[in-house]
């Protein structure tokens, strides 16, 4: 006797709706190019999200519990945050790779101080964007 062929497990209902709102902001912010997908696993205790970029536009986003428990303008800026992210994402990619190609840790000084340039640019786009997004629909679940 063959088993059955397993279901994928379903994805919180919450977690999908957040996708669906974030694939929006992308459309908006003209990322529609990328994929856009939110894990079901938690960005870490404190953190609001994270988001991870690969050079063939896929970004997966991760959010934590202060991400849930947020207005929702805090979720809004939160994810055009991460999104804006993705912009940046070929930028980090050299500053990685330019960092490897100096010496003595200066390198790696080097990429830190211009990620540091590159977080105060996102956050400046964050506050900047966001009023002109929509807000997000009540994602349910804990909040
Ligand atoms: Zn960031």
């Amino acid at each position: 006797m063959t088993e059955p062929p397993r279901r994928p497990r379903r994805r919180p209902a919450r977690i999908v709706r957040v996708e669906t709102y974030a694939r929006e902001l992308a459309a908006a912010l003209r990322l529609a190019d990328w994929s856009i997908t939110v894990a079901v696993e938690s960005a870490g205790r404190d953190a609001y999200a994270s988001i991870d970029t690969d050079p063939g536009k896929v970004a997966v986003l991760c959010l934590g519990p202060p991400f849930w428990r947020a207005t929702p303008e805090v979720q809004r800026a939160t994810i055009v945050h991460e999104l804006a992210h993705c912009v940046f994402a070929p930028m980090a990619l050299t500053l990685q790779q330019l960092g490897a190609m100096l010496p003595d840790g200066r390198g790696r000084a080097l990429e830190v101080s211009l990620l540091d340039v590159e977080h105060e640019v996102i956050g400046w786009l964050e506050h900047v964007l966001s009023p002109s997004l929509p807000l997000p629909p009540a994602f349910g679940g804990r909040r």
